[in-house]
């Protein structure tokens, strides 16, 4: 059988999702994660979960539906539970978004719009950024008749950055009602930006505003997958037809149940976080990077025209990083994910030592404040 001449048109042109690199023994700051292990909180409610996994889950993860709506104030017919707030970027477009039509996104940004539009057929318009920024008036001039959903990131992955709340409010007057507006806040928990935008408030005034969150980052449980979108409750009785009769795992809704019971006691380690990306990037800005203010638990940094391949000097030195090709960036941007304090000395250390033998390759561009 020629089974490559039934891949359907669009499928054939996919590159398979690269996830972050892992090697033995080398610190891990090539995908975002929380550098902790789960609460043992969680922990012991996943493993009690385990006892029973013998039984489906309960289809539609109402304990979860319920405690992340109070958790927000907002009532369960307004949240949906996925398996990873990337499942719901998926239903999403599925759900909404015909095949004439198109969804616009920032670039580089989070892959997985871009890769969601393909699978589903419907036209991916990227919009640049701009200084490491989403251009929302850009993002804004590119809507047509035919779109249907933005994709706001921010803060955004990769570049760190965030938009503020009168930037956002511009983008909402401008774009028309029928435009599903998508605010992906995968980093919130990392945000200090005292102007960053209330976005759950911001529904109020725009039906079709759908926020995006998840337990991989600020929780701790990525490997466990469990995420969620708040939205209109017709938003949300759409996706439920969408998804999988048992999307959510009965582990993972034992786990944002616990997660959520003990989010105080893993505030300090985002506090800690924020601390170690400001010591992170003043060493990389010291050393000559470009390396835009982080609202996130990563920073990138941008090395222009520069060949040196920091990616696999940092790897001999036992630090794996993010490479941007697969966000369509130019070779020489990286994104590093924060480790713990200690995590983070050694990779400052092998920066250093990177640039101590290269010394001209920080220098493409000027370092900014
Ligand atoms: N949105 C953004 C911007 C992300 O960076 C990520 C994870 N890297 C996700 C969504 C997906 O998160 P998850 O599926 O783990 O909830």
């Amino acid at each position: 059988m020629d089974i490559e001449r039934f891949v359907r048109p669009g499928i054939k042109e996919i590159q398979r999702y690269e996830p972050g690199q892992e090697q033995a023994g080398a610190v891990k700051l090539s995908s975002n994660e929380n550098p902790r292990p789960p609460h043992p909180n969680i922990v012991a409610a996943v493993t009690a979960a385990l006892a029973e996994a013998n039984r489906y889950p309960a289809s539609g993860s109402p304990q979860l539906t319920s405690a992340i709506a109070t958790r927000h104030g907002v009532t369960p017919d307004e949240v949906m539970v996925g398996n990873g707030s990337n499942e719901i970027i998926d239903l999403l477009v599925r759900a909404f978004v015909a095949p004439d039509e198109n969804v616009v996104f920032p670039v580089p940004s989070f892959i997985v719009y871009a890769l969601i539009a393909k699978i589903c057929g419907v036209r991916g318009v990227g919009i640049p950024c701009s200084d490491y920024r989403l251009d929302l008036p850009a993002m804004q001039r590119a809507i047509d008749a035919k779109t249907r959903m933005v994709f706001v990131c921010n803060p955004n992955n990769p570049t760190s950055t965030y938009v503020n709340a009168s930037e956002v409010d511009a983008f909402l007057a401008a774009v028309p009602d029928d435009v599903f507006v998508v605010m992906d806040e995968a980093y919130i928990d990392y945000v200090d930006a005292p102007d960053f935008p209330e976005s759950l408030k911001l529904r109020r005034s725009r039906e079709g505003l759908i926020v995006l969150r998840t337990f991989s980052k600020f929780f701790a449980v990525a490997g466990i997958r469990v995420g969620y979108a708040i939205a209109d409750p017709r938003v949300i009785t759409t996706l439920h037809k969408v998804r999988q009769p048992f999307n959510v795992s009965r582990l993972a809704q034992a786990a944002g149940m616990a997660a959520l019971g003990c989010a105080a006691e893993l505030e300090p380690f985002a506090r800690e976080t924020v601390a170690e990306r400001a010591r992170v990037r003043d060493a990389l800005l010291a050393l000559g990077l470009a390396c835009p203010p982080s609202q996130t638990n990563f920073v990138f940094a941008d090395l222009a025209e520069s060949d040196l391949d920091l990616f696999g000097e940092l790897a001999r030195r036992g630090i794996v990083v993010r490479r941007l090709g697969q966000f369509g960036a130019a070779r020489a941007m990286y994104r590093i994910s924060l480790g713990t304090p200690a995590e983070n000395d050694r990779l400052i250390e092998a920066i250093r030592d990177v640039f101590h033998h290269h010394p001209a390759a920080g220098r493409g561009r000027p370092g900014r404040n």
